[in-house]
């Protein structure tokens, strides 16, 4: 069957930029987000504001599509299932339930012999005190976590505070002394072949992306091992569409698993214009069933996020040839929110 109209859950930048590769191959697309000022509905044929588990809405974003996917992961999973027995819905829910979930996602790596940061799963005050060996360490909530929200950072015990009560599941991880950060974007095809885009090097401030650039400035072996690793993921899954490896390096060039994004990447928004076929665009190839095309690199690149207020600058100033300014158009400026991004063409 051929694919006329996708369906998306979630309207942030991501959202807007696959509506825009899906303009590119003439694929309609429905966008559902419970954010009214959802940037996605700038870009997407059909927009419809509603609460994910409003059944008449979804009822009606699923009759208007063929295929469905989301721009981010942390979607209840039982919502995904439901509208999986109506409309396909890829990547499939049960990889979300496995990657929203830092334990399960860890013991998935774990098991392919992957090497990820030491954790231990915690629920209370004592199972920090029983795996003190993490410190010091990053106590982050089992679900739910993005851009840093919902870590702590734990140097010794005495920073576990009495009064926490530990609502939520943790998982604590040692802290790695970290040489480089490096990410892998891949696009998993149904015919299961696959594309896996150059290693891409990373720069956090706060936890929170600020960096990227190809190439990366790492050995042949990471290289190589950093897509091994990435195509086997993929390939257990049985992923169909774009994901994103996030890796860190250590300071005895040990290549370990941080996090599996089930999506396409903002580490990868520098494919837009270093490549002739963008993350974006192969998600919505693979998604809607098209073939694998051939991917060629047309320069290295470097990449900025422009978080916060550093916006209204950005939107001051004009850009000479080979730097493309992203304004993702979000109406309320928040310290430390995305805000648009700049790709540098470095030929
Ligand atoms: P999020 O889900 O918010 O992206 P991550 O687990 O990827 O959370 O953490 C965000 C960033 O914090 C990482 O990219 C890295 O820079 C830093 N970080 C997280 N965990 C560790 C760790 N165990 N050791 C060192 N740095 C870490
Ligand atoms: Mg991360």
């Amino acid at each position: 069957m051929s694919i006329n109209a996708l369906g998306i859950i979630g309207s942030g930048q991501l959202g807007s930029l696959l509506c825009q590769a899906a303009k590119k191959l003439n694929i309609k697309t429905i966008v559902i987000s419970d954010d009214e000022n959802g940037p996605a509905q700038n870009y997407s044929d059909k927009f419809i504001f509603s609460k994910y588990d409003n059944k008449q809405k979804i009822k009606e974003f699923i009759s208007e599509a063929d295929v469905i996917t989301y721009e981010f992961e942390n979607i209840p999973i039982n919502i995904l299932k439901d509208i999986d027995k109506e409309k396909k819905v890829l990547p499939k829910p049960e990889i979300n339930k496995i990657i929203q979930n830092r334990q399960l996602e860890k013991t998935f790596v774990n098991n392919l012999g992957i090497k990820t940061t030491k954790w231990a799963f915690i629920k209370s005050a004592k199972d920090v005190e029983q795996n003190q060996n993490l410190l010091p360490g990053i106590l982050k909530t089992n679900t739910l976590g993005y851009d840093g929200h919902g870590q702590y950072v734990l140097n010794t015990l005495n920073d576990v505070k009495k009064d926490w009560c530990f609502t939520a599941d943790y998982i604590l991880e040692k802290r790695v002394n970290l040489k480089k950060e490096i990410s892998v974007v891949a696009t998993r095809f149904k015919n299961k072949e696959i594309y896996i885009y150059e290693p891409i090097e990373n720069i956090h401030k706060d936890q929170i992306l600020k960096y990227s650039k190809i190439p990366a400035d790492i050995n042949p072996d990471i290289f190589k091992k950093a897509h091994h690793n990435a195509e086997i993921i993929a390939n257990k899954l049985d992923y169909i569409g774009t994901m994103c490896v996030e890796y860190f390096v250590d300071q005895e060039d040990n290549l370990l698993v941080n996090e599996i994004a089930p999506r396409v990447h903002n580490s990868g928004h520098l494919t837009i214009n270093a490549f002739n076929i963008s993350q974006f665009e192969n998600h919505i190839r693979a998604v809607c069933g098209l073939k694998r095309e051939n991917v060629k690199k047309i320069a290295n690149a470097e990449m900025v996020n422009i978080l916060g207020s550093e916006i209204q600058d950005y939107r001051k100033r004009s850009f000479e040839t080979d730097k493309y300014f992203f304004d993702y158009g979000k109406k309320i400026i928040k310290e430390k929110r995305k805000m648009g991004h700049l790709t540098i063409l470095k030929r």
